[in-house]
């Protein structure tokens, strides 16, 4: 799978929106978009798409990059979410809520999900006490989610600045033990971000 090596702000400006990719950064002045929220590059409003596909598009686009997959991954969700019961949009959203390097990020072990997805995959992260090292594995209500090092500095950093953006009320988070536990998976209402799930539902449609 081919993944985006470039600066993590270039997305935000692409979607003219912050997508909190940088951890701490987000949360200060340095912000690319509290500096100049304005597209890269000379002609990135020039594009020929019609305006109908272009704003499905970027809904698309600005979902899959908050949660950080490539385009392939991000489908595989879709189809997913479309084979379940229940309203397909809001499938998609938990299921990647779901995700095991969200739920890192989410419980406050990194301070972003780039970071969260490392931990996983370098097998700093337990889940009900055994090693998973797949950032897109499916936590289950009830599920405890610990870190093998409770002294890993990078944890524990994050762990310091997680007050800013808070731990959502669906996890309970113990600082001292570096663990969390999954008390309920998240409703629709849970999840705040600014996304428009029926338009990625729309743009998968057409
Ligand atoms: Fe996006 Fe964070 Fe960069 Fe701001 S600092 S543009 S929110 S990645």
């Amino acid at each position: 799978m081919s993944r985006y090596i470039g600066p993590s702000c270039r997305l935000c400006r692409r979607e003219l929106t912050k997508l909190f990719l940088k951890g701490e950064r987000c949360y200060t002045e340095k912000c690319a978009i509290e500096k100049r929220n304005s597209p890269p590059g000379v002609h990135a409003d020039t594009k020929g798409k019609t305006l109908e596909y272009g704003i499905r598009l970027r809904e698309k686009q600005k979902m899959r990059k908050i949660y950080g997959l490539g385009e392939k991954q991000f489908k595989r969700f879709f189809t997913i979410a479309s084979r379940k019961k229940g309203i397909i949009g809001t499938n998609l959203i938990i299921l990647l809520e779901r995700r095991l390097d969200n739920m890192v990020y989410r419980l406050g072990f990194a301070t972003s999900r780039k970071e969260a997805r490392q931990l996983v995959s370098h097998k700093h992260v337990l889940v009900n006490g055994k090693n998973v090292n797949i950032p897109s594995y499916l936590v289950r209500e009830g599920d405890e989610i610990s870190i093998k090092e409770k002294d890993l500095q990078s944890v524990q950093n994050a762990l310091e600045s997680v007050v800013r953006r808070g731990v959502p009320s669906w996890l309970e988070i113990d600082k001292d033990n570096v663990k969390g536990l999954v008390k309920l998976l998240p409703t629709r209402d849970d999840i705040t971000m600014p996304i428009k799930e029926q338009l990625v539902v729309e743009y998968y449609s057409r």
